[in-house]
């Protein structure tokens, strides 16, 4: 496949060609579990899903995704919470495997836990300090980016520059100021492991570093992650690995997805506007989140407004009414085609264009749509569902993605309502009839009211998960 990937590092597209032949390793940063996964989080996981899933059409993939157990944040919600780090971490990572689950995210291959790898990373860093990459100061031990000549070339920074542009307190005993941290002293009562510098705990990039190191060997085909992490983690990271492998490349293809605003303005908890995936899949189904998540470039900031989830909720209606109505030509279910339609294909091949993938989809869907021939219906039916799996939408049955609009009213209740409704109005008590309204409309109910009395319908599209 002509793949060409957006190469941080390089700046540029570049094609992709494996390490290996035949194979290619993925490693991306994962979640901080402390908190429930808000949509800017699911982006880089909804987005390099759809990256493994187009590599494994045609490569032997291994994908692994860790999961940050130990960090300042986790301790502090442990303290908030009366409980420990390993219980606020085990809550968050099943909320956020049962998140991804929904947004169609398959499980990564490999996903290593932080604490599960002290052992790796001390003996890394025990590595670093032997060849003097690494220096240990006052229970810390620091990793020292003099060492590295290539430092700062990942995110385009120059030593020089970051000495000016350091606005904190040094620490005294840093003898650069941009050396940062493989381990540092864990007080009395913070969790922390025996190391050879005392007791403590890793420092965040260390930890990837070393996972990497441990289940996917010194160098990676490609490295993912939101674009925050260009510095200082990934940076970091790539200095450690490099030094610790006697110089060799550590990573192929570097790739950064933009971030999530909304309403064109930074999510941050301090604004009041962070929207959990969790809450998201009480207003639409999982799939419809994953399609407004992939309806922009991954490399362009998302701009998630009020009306996102409608309007991909509308997009995916449209799509299972066309697959519906060949199915129902056919008598069955036709089955997706072997291979994914060239379009589809080509748009994702270059550098993973969703948006140019989904349209693509949507012009096979209008050709099924103007089709009555049975044979074309099954083709692109079969062509659309392909290119669907790739994506990682449209596996649903049309019948089932339809059936769960309707709710858990059913037509007893409905008519019940809609009686309570009028004798409301009757009363004149206006608010309690418009609150009977909002409550049908959620369920996918909507009624009007005409001579012969209220009319309602079950809509495709509204209402529940
Ligand atoms: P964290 O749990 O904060 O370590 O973040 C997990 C992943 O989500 C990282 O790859 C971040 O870069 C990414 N991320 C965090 N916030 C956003 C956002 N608003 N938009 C896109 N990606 C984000
Ligand atoms: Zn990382």
């Amino acid at each position: 496949m002509n793949l060409q990937l957006f190469d941080t590092s390089a700046g540029e597209k570049r094609l992709f060609e494996p390490l290996v032949p035949g194979k290619a390793t993925v490693y991306v940063c994962g979640p901080t579990v402390y908190n429930f996964a808000h949509i800017g989080n699911a982006r880089p996981a909804v987005v390099f899903d759809v990256l493994v899933r187009l590599l494994r059409t045609y490569l032997d993939v291994t994908y692994a995704r860790n999961i940050t157990d130990v960090d300042d944040k986790i301790n502090k919600a442990a303290k908030e919470q009366c409980c420990s780090i390993g219980e606020i971490s085990a809550r968050y990572r099943e909320a956020y495997h049962e998140d991804m689950a929904a947004l169609g995210v398959l499980p990564p291959d490999i996903e290593p836990h932080a604490t599960e790898h002290i052992e790796e990373m001390c003996d890394m860093i025990a590595r670093l300090v032997e060849d003097g990459h690494a220096y240990a100061a006052e229970g810390h031990v620091l990793f020292s980016v003099e060492s590295f000549d290539e430092y700062g070339s990942l995110s385009g920074r120059d030593l020089r520059e970051m000495i000016a542009g350091a606005r904190v307190e040094i620490a005294p005993y840093k003898r650069h100021p941009a050396d940062f941290v493989l381990w540092k002293p864990a007080a009395d009562d913070e969790p922390g492991w025996e190391s050879p510098w005392g007791r403590g705990r890793p420092g965040w990039h260390i930890e990837c570093s070393a996972m990497i190191e441990k289940h996917l060997g010194d160098q990676i085909d490609i490295h993912g992650g939101g674009q925050d992490l260009v510095f200082p983690h990934h940076e970091n990271e790539r200095a450690q690995s490099t030094c610790a492998h006697g110089g060799k490349s550590f990573v192929n293809f570097w790739m950064h997805n933009g971030f999530l605003s909304m309403n064109s303005t930074k999510m941050s908890k301090s604004l009041g506007n962070v929207l959990l995936v969790r809450d998201l899949r009480d207003e639409a189904k999982g799939e419809a989140i994953r399609l407004a998540l992939l309806s922009a470039h991954y490399r362009q900031p998302l701009d998630w407004t009020d009306n996102t989830l409608t309007e991909a909720t509308r997009k995916l209606d449209r799509m299972y009414t066309a697959l519906q109505r060949a199915d129902a030509a056919a008598g069955k279910l036709i089955p997706a085609a072997d291979t994914i339609p060239e379009s589809v294909r080509a748009a994702l091949a270059d550098d993973l264009n969703t948006p140019k993938a989904l349209a693509a989809l949507f012009e096979l869907v209008r050709a099924l749509n103007s089709s009555d021939e049975i044979r074309t219906q099954c083709e692109l039916a079969g062509a659309i569902r392909a290119g669907g799996d790739v994506i990682g939408l449209l596996a649903d049955n049309p019948d089932d993605w339809f059936a769960a609009d309707q709710g858990d009213l059913d037509v007893a209740s409905i008519e019940q309502l809609i009686a309570d409704r009028a004798s409301a109005k009757a009363a004149r008590d206006f608010g309690e009839a418009d609150r009977i309204r909002d409550l049908l409309t959620e369920q996918g109910i909507r009624i009007s009211d005409g001579p012969e009395g209220t009319r309602w319908q079950r809509v495709a599209g509204g209402g529940a998960k």
